[in-house]
């Protein structure tokens, strides 16, 4: 798995961009502190982008989906289906969201995709 190893690189290039402006604001180079400043704002948004993957990441592996009868299960190891959960969430975000019984059939409460169930 490569993302640890992104979250460690960036830690350390932010440390380094940290001694830069200290180095910039020493010299008082203006235009050198407002590259760092806009390399530090880019360091952090590299970095809640990387926590958001993580987070996805995680859901991935929390489930073990199987599409069956047009929704997702989460199929556990003795073999229970738990479920179901909205197909066009999981393919779309990899979001498992739970399927709402209504008066007419199944929606989704996130996207609100309706359907009927089989059988
Ligand atoms: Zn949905």
């Amino acid at each position: 798995m490569c993302t640890p190893n992104a979250l460690d690189v960036i830690k350390t290039t932010y440390g380094i961009g940290k001694k830069a402006l200290d180095i910039a604001k020493q010299l008082n180079n203006v235009e050198l502190k407002e590259a760092i400043l806009d390399l530090k704002e880019e360091i952090i948004a590299l970095r809640e982008e990387n926590i958001a993957l993580k987070e996805q990441l995680n859901q991935k592996q929390r489930y073990n989906m199987e599409f069956i009868d047009n929704y997702y299960w989460d199929i556990k190891e003795d073999g229970t289906k738990v479920g179901p959960f909205c197909p066009a969430c999981w393919d779309g975000d990899e979001k498992a969201v739970r399927m709402q019984e209504g008066a007419f059939g199944t929606l989704c409460p996130v996207c609100h995709i309706k359907t009927t169930k089989k059988g």
